[in-house]
């Protein structure tokens, strides 16, 4: 088994059990989006894309008090250290999924019947966590393309690995450690929309990693406040 936290209780990437790897969100990537962003997060590299609210095709998916919303989350071939074919795994069919459930407690989906709102993304490069990072480029995606919103979101993942809770799981804390539990959160509203649990916690260190989770999502929501700010006055000057 690999030690994943050495004596001095630094983890393999030199980070502390609370520490996040480092966020960097940009907003307004894709020209052809009604809204986009691109997230690093760690060794994470994914873009977030928003096409709509528009007409429904085909036509039996419309309802007619509300928007409908489809997501499709991807990884790329060249993402994984070992190609990963292009159609998309189960894996990627369930994370869409939870993406889209996700989304849906925070948009205002009643504002906009009998459309459609398409959510693409697409992993470029992929660690631990990238469907907490992309569940960020979402939110950042979503709040770009202007569609009501009652809060943003944001993920990171807290989970355990030599016994100890640790915050933001990098891809080998992911696959060696003993267990991974992705959080989405709406920071204002104080609400979760995704709670995922792998592994056997305590309730004791449960309660610990959904606290720790929670912090970590408080500094992620911070790096996507600015990098939405960052593009709002950027548009501004022009
Ligand atoms: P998350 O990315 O949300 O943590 P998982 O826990 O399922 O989702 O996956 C952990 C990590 O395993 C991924 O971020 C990725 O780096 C890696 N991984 C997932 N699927 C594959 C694959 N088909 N081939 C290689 N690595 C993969």
């Amino acid at each position: 088994m690999i030690k994943l936290i050495d004596e001095n209780g630094l983890r393999l990437d030199g980070r502390r059990f609370d520490e996040l790897r480092p966020v960097k969100i940009e907003v307004g990537v894709i020209k052809n989006a009604n809204g986009s962003a691109y997230i690093e997060h760690g060794k994470n590299k994914i873009v977030a894309a928003v096409y709509g609210p528009r007409e429904v095709h085909p036509k039996h998916l419309l309802i007619p008090d509300r928007a409908i919303v489809r997501c499709r989350y991807h990884m790329s071939p060249f993402s994984t250290e070992e190609r990963k074919p292009p159609q998309p795994t189960r894996r990627e069919i369930e994370i869409s999924l939870v993406l889209r459930r996700a989304m849906e407690c925070v948009l205002f989906l009643e504002e906009y019947p009998r459309s459609i709102i398409d959510v693409y993304v697409e992993v470029l490069q992929s660690d631990g966590g990238s469907r907490c990072a992309s569940i960020t480029a979402i939110s950042a995606a979503l709040a770009d393309s202007g569609i009501s919103m009652k809060d943003l979101i944001v993920g990171c993942a807290s989970g355990k690995a030599d016994g100890q809770i640790i915050l933001d799981l990098s891809d080998i804390e992911d696959k060696e450690g003993e267990g991974d539990m992705p959080v989405a959160y709406m920071p204002n509203l104080d609400k979760i929309t995704l709670l995922q649990f792998d592994g056997i916690f305590s309730e004791e260190e449960f309660k610990k990693a959904l606290d720790l989770a929670i912090m970590g999502n408080k500094k992620i929501y911070e790096v996507l406040r600015k990098a939405l700010m960052e593009k709002y006055f950027k548009t501004e000057e022009k």
